[in-house]
């Protein structure tokens, strides 16, 4: 296998966030090793099994969501949060198969953009869900290029649409940093000291405890559904593992919420593997309904353009 270009690598990032969705939906809130106990040979084909009402190959809210940012990146030519916003909206009007709960809360209030979020979280107090990290890998790939303060910020303002507490920010901010390390053939995991100390403050000690070295996602003190587990569980994967296939198997043997744990796995892996290191069947099988956008439905080859957008000068 060739080295990955950086434009292998981008691909990578968004398709293997899309292939791990896919790959982990019939898993979610399984228990722990359910993948391998059924699937026990890596590279041995017909993972993409479909079930818990999702069919072979079909992409969750997480990659759908994940569109929408891409879509509105490239239309608005940058971050236009109110647009964002209003194409979750619709997106959430249209009756998804799945939603976060967080999500689905603010998306139906009636609340404009810039108010929803934290409106909900006064009154909730609970927002630290994985659900706008879940969605990141595009926007990951676009503010790349811009730098390590720019990437965080743009990752933080992007969780905050949906999910008004600073934690899910700061989670998404990371990630966003890590890929930013990982695109031009950096190692993110050995980037991430310094990436914690552009965390802010509040939330350091919360996310250096879940990306340490010797974390595992048994330490876990939250369900994997909160932005700390989530984030650690993927960089636990990415760091014990040697190549995309194995990254996403670990993400999925972790149980809870599978989908999103493989979709932040997998989009880090692909960045790290490029999309050469995703096994072709699991690019061939995919697809993303995008609900309240007509019958559309995205294949491998259409997140493929999205992604030459994302990365175009
Ligand atoms: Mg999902």
């Amino acid at each position: 296998m060739t080295a990955p270009t950086p434009a292998d690598r981008a691909l990578g990032a968004v398709l293997g966030s899309a292939v791990g969705d896919a790959l982990g939906a019939p898993f979610e809130f399984g228990p722990e090793g359910a993948f391998s106990a059924r699937f026990p040979r890596p590279g041995q084909g017909g993972e993409m099994c479909g079930g818990g009402g999702w069919d072979p190959g079909e992409a969750t809210d997480d990659t759908q969501m994940a569109v929408l940012v891409a879509e509105s990146l490239l239309e608005r030519g940058g971050l236009d949060p109110a647009d964002v916003f209003d194409r979750f909206r619709r997106w959430a009007a249209g009756d998804p198969k799945d939603i976060g709960l967080q999500t689905e809360a603010v998306l139906s209030s009636g609340d404009p953009w810039d108010t929803a979020a934290a409106l909900h979280f006064q009154t909730s107090q609970r927002a630290a869900g994985n659900g706008a990290l879940m969605r990141a890998a595009p926007s990951a790939v676009y503010f790349a290029r811009a730098g390590r303060a720019a990437t965080m910020d743009a990752g933080r303002r992007l969780a905050a649409l949906t999910h008004g507490d600073a934690a899910a920010w700061e989670g998404t901010a990371l990630y966003h940093e890590l890929m930013r390390v990982a695109l031009p053939g950096g190692d993110p995991v050995a980037a991430v000291p310094d990436a914690l100390a552009a965390v802010r403050p509040a939330h350091r000690e919360r996310y250096a405890a879940v990306l340490a070295p010797d974390w595992h996602p048994d330490l876990a003190t939250e369900f994997n559904g909160a932005v700390w587990p989530c984030l650690g569980s993927a960089v636990w994967a990415v760091r014990t593992t040697s190549g995309y296939e194995d990254a996403v198997r670990a993400a999925i043997d972790c149980g809870g919420d599978t989908d999103t744990v493989a979709a932040v796995t997998g989009g880090l892996a692909g960045a790290v593997y490029g999309v050469q290191g995703i096994p072709q069947r699991w690019r061939e099988a995919l697809h993303v309904p995008l609900p309240g956008f007509g019958d559309r439905v995205l294949r491998a080859a259409d997140l493929a353009a999205l992604t030459r957008g994302l990365t175009a000068p």
